[in-house]
């Protein structure tokens, strides 16, 4: 069992849809501790993306080619932190994946280095209420699922439930990085955005991956 190319594109497309329905609900979780801007900052994104691939004349040749279009086009569109944050995570996930198809070490080396590349550029650990909280329990299940045989989309719905359960964690957390620091022990009682949108996403690959 394997993911391809098709599965690549696929999570994209239907990763853009997602953000699309909910840019309100992740501008109000930014609104409530930060300044509103991820939503709309990610629909814009992956709205440019959509527009890459559909100007494409032949679809990539590998996994790597659709995750580097990602990372080139949301560093370019996407401000605030969110932009450099999910541009490093799709390059390094990217440079991992110069494949036609992945098997499920190969998904797992996908999301661990998109955690690094998250944690490369944002130094945040877990429990600092970020998106970490969400890639991080993710890359862990991952690890599990493929240790136990699981195919490769077994190893994405794993990551995607755990990136759920690690989103949800993050509503008692105060932030300690990001512009919700600013908010201190206010910060305590939300979602975390960047981990909501994060969960998102990764669900997406699984649903994508299922289909
Ligand atoms: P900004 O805070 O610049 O307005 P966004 O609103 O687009 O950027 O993104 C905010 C999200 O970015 C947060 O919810 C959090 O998940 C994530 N984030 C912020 N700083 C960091 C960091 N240092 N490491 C990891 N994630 C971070
Ligand atoms: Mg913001």
């Amino acid at each position: 069992m394997s993911v391809d190319v098709a599965w690549a594109i696929d999570w994209v497309r239907r990763s853009a849809q997602t953000i699309a329905e909910h840019r309100d609900e992740l501008i109000e979780l930014d609104r409530q501790i930060g300044d509103g801007d991820h939503g709309e900052n990610l629909d814009r994104g992956f709205r440019a993306v959509v527009a890459k691939l559909d100007a494409l004349e032949e679809p990539p040749a590998e996994i790597g080619d659709v995750l580097k279009l990602v990372a080139t086009t949301l560093m370019s569109t996407v401000g605030g932190a969110a932009g450099p944050l999910y541009g490093t995570a799709y390059l390094r996930a990217a440079k991992v994946t110069a494949a036609a198809e992945l098997d499920s070490a190969g998904v797992v080396a996908l999301i661990e280095a998109a955690l690094e590349g998250i944690v490369a550029r944002g130094k945040a650990t877990t429990g600092e209420k970020t998106m970490v909280d969400a890639w991080s329990p993710a890359a862990e299940a991952a690890v599990a699922a493929a240790d136990a045989g699981g195919t490769p989309a077994d190893v994405l719905a794993a990551a995607a439930k755990a990136a759920t359960a690690g989103a949800e964690s993050t509503v008692p957390l105060a932030a300690t990085k990001g512009r919700a620091s600013y908010l201190g022990e206010r910060s305590i009682g939300h979602l975390d955005p960047g981990a909501r949108s994060s969960e998102l996403l990764l669900a997406d690959a699984a649903a994508a991956a299922a289909a």
